[in-house]
């Protein structure tokens, strides 16, 4: 029987890619988005056309009772969910101190909040069979933490923290949960950098390149996969080096 997995923010960039290889992978895929519809859809008719299995579902996954139904949504569909990827996130720069409360809330609330929101329901579904994996993209600035990118990198350290918390609460109950930091990666998140910028960028990337989507859903498909069956509470770097 194929796997389920539930992916957040699958309407473009890393989340696109994720549900997008998990399907092609065999997994049936409850692809969430907030505010792309067309290009939700436009992913389920990729999906199907490539043979593969995909529901979408609009949340707003810092909202606690949108949560909660896209997790009735996805148990209604395909009676259980073996795979979360939190991967739904904002990011907001600016200097901490013109940063206001509203755009700190929201950037902890989509980023952070929402881990915690889909991590509960979908532990308690996982706990019926004491089986299941949870991967939570974090970022390299939730590992160092970046200027003019506070609420960000605050958003992005607590869920690698929470990631190791909830491996060690939940492994006893046969779930894994574990991290992807990328680094830069190439999608709409990064708009917001020049040619020149992202050259700059670059040239501090041991590797040479910006990363592809795919370098995060391969990782996340390894991860989900029973070859990763020792691992839990770990932060994978995904970053070409820029880290080091
Ligand atoms: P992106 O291209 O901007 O896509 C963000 C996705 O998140 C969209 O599908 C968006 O859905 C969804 N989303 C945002 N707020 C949401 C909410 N409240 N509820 C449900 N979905 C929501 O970003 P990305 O680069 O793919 O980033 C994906 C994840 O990787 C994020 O957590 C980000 O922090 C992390 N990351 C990215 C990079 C990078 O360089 N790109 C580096 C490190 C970490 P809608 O459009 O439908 O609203």
């Amino acid at each position: 029987m194929s796997k389920c997995v539930v992916v957040t923010g699958a309407s473009r960039g890393i989340g696109r890619q994720i549900a997008l290889d998990f399907a092609l992978s065999g997994y049936k895929v409850i692809a969430n988005y907030n505010k792309s519809e067309k290009e939700a859809e436009d992913l389920k008719n990729e999906i199907i056309s490539k043979g593969g299995i995909c529901e979408i579902f609009r949340a707003d996954v810092s909202k606690e009772n949108e949560v909660k139904a896209l997790f009735e949504f996805a148990v209604s569909r395909f009676g259980y969910v073996d795979v979360l990827i939190n991967n739904a996130g904002i990011s907001k720069s600016g200097l901490i101190n013109t940063t206001s409360l509203e755009e700190w809330n929201e950037v902890i609330n989509t980023n952070l909040t929402s881990v915690f929101l889909c991590s509960r329901e979908a532990i308690n579904i996982m706990l019926q069979k004491h089986e299941g994996v949870i991967i939570n993209i974090a970022s390299v600035w939730g590992v160092s933490g970046a200027s003019y990118e506070g609420a960000y990198s605050a958003s992005k350290g607590a869920i690698i923290t929470l990631t190791q918390a909830l491996a060690k609460e939940n492994g006893p109950s046969g779930i894994r949960v574990n991290a992807i930091s990328p680094g830069v990666i190439d999608t709409d998140m990064n708009k917001c950098y020049s040619k020149e910028e992202m050259e700059e960028l670059i040239d501090d990337i041991p590797l040479g390149r910006i990363g592809k989507c795919r370098d995060i859903s391969k990782t996340a498909l390894f991860l989900a996969g029973d070859d990763a069956s020792y691992i839990t509470g770990q932060n994978i770097i995904v970053d070409g080096g820029f880290l080091l």
